[in-house]
């Protein structure tokens, strides 16, 4: 699908001062920590986006002002299907709007829920999406963010998207309550040690359990035990869901303490269980 709004190049695009005028806004997508998300209309081009309104106060109050600047010019930056598109952004006194691609399917973690866990299928798909942007990102420097079910939404086909880059990770706040934040933090993480591009391949391991299980491979009940889980890395698979060996020896070979012995992801894109069950489109219906 291309509009005016999507073909203008991105000199044009960074000349373009946009303002709350050119769009009409529609129903709210939702509320994060920091602000509300939009359905919205350029009202030129026609063109559906979704309009984050954070505010500034918010920004301020956490210093992340030098943060989110540089995060904003590097997912401009990013041009790949699987990473939610951020066209542009501008602001008022109170706040500042981020211009959005539309992700019709909302949270990848919604439909987790809804289903309690996810085909074979549908998790290779979205393990390769995930693999594959990845792979287009650490090529671009691109490698502080937080993967996990709520920051990857869906559109309209199903194809994943991976939102919120980077400074994300300041906005933690939905799963502070089950203290699953700290599910997707690889060994070397919760250790405070210094990592690397790796963690994102530990965290793929995680995501690939929690897609077939629906639930992440090291929860416990309080933080504490999560983190002894990791350390240890306590893995079992339970008998139901009924899951194929070869995801078994996917995941196993992800959850690995040792980050330097991790599947790369180029080796995830070719493995047996991926090429046999990942849609090479990318995309996913129910
Ligand atoms: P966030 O502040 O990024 O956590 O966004 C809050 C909620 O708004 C998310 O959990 C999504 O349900 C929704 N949302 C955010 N961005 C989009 C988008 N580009 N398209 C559709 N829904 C979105």
């Amino acid at each position: 699908m291309t509009s005016k709004f999507q073909r203008k190049k991105p000199q044009q695009q960074q000349k373009k001062q946009w303002s709350l005028q050119d769009f009409e806004i529609g129903k709210p997508l939702g509320k994060g920590k920091f602000g509300r998300v939009y359905l919205a209309r350029e009202s030129k081009s026609k063109y559906i986006v979704a309009l984050k309104m954070i505010f500034k106060e918010q920004i301020e109050k956490y210093r992340l002002h030098n943060q989110l600047r540089r995060e904003m010019e590097i997912q401009t930056s990013l041009r790949h299907p699987n990473v939610l598109r951020l066209y542009g952004w501008f602001h008022d006194d109170d706040r500042i709007y981020l211009i959005l691609e539309y992700a019709h399917g909302g949270e990848l973690y919604r439909l987790l829920r809804k289903t309690g866990h996810l085909t074979e299928k549908h998790a290779a798909t979205y393990i390769a999406s995930i693999a594959q942007a990845l792979v287009y990102c650490h090529e671009k420097d691109v490698i502080h963010r937080d993967i996990k079910p709520e920051n990857l939404l869906l559109d309209h086909e199903g194809r994943l998207k991976i939102a919120d880059f980077g400074w994300s990770v300041q906005s933690r706040s939905k799963r502070h309550t089950m203290c699953g934040t700290l599910d997707y933090l690889a060994p070397e993480m919760v250790e405070n040690k210094a990592h690397d591009y790796a963690v994102d391949n530990w965290t793929l391991g995680v995501l690939c359990y929690e897609f077939l299980y629906g639930v992440p491979p090291f929860e416990a009940e309080s933080q504490k035990d999560t983190f002894r889980r990791i350390m240890k890395v306590d893995l079992s698979f339970p008998s139901t869901p009924c899951i194929s060996t070869e995801a078994k020896n996917l995941i196993s070979r992800l959850l690995v303490k040792d980050s330097s012995k991790r599947l790369s992801l180029h080796k995830i894109m070719e493995h047996p269980w991926i090429i046999k069950n990942a849609n090479p489109t990318g995309t996913c219906s129910e």
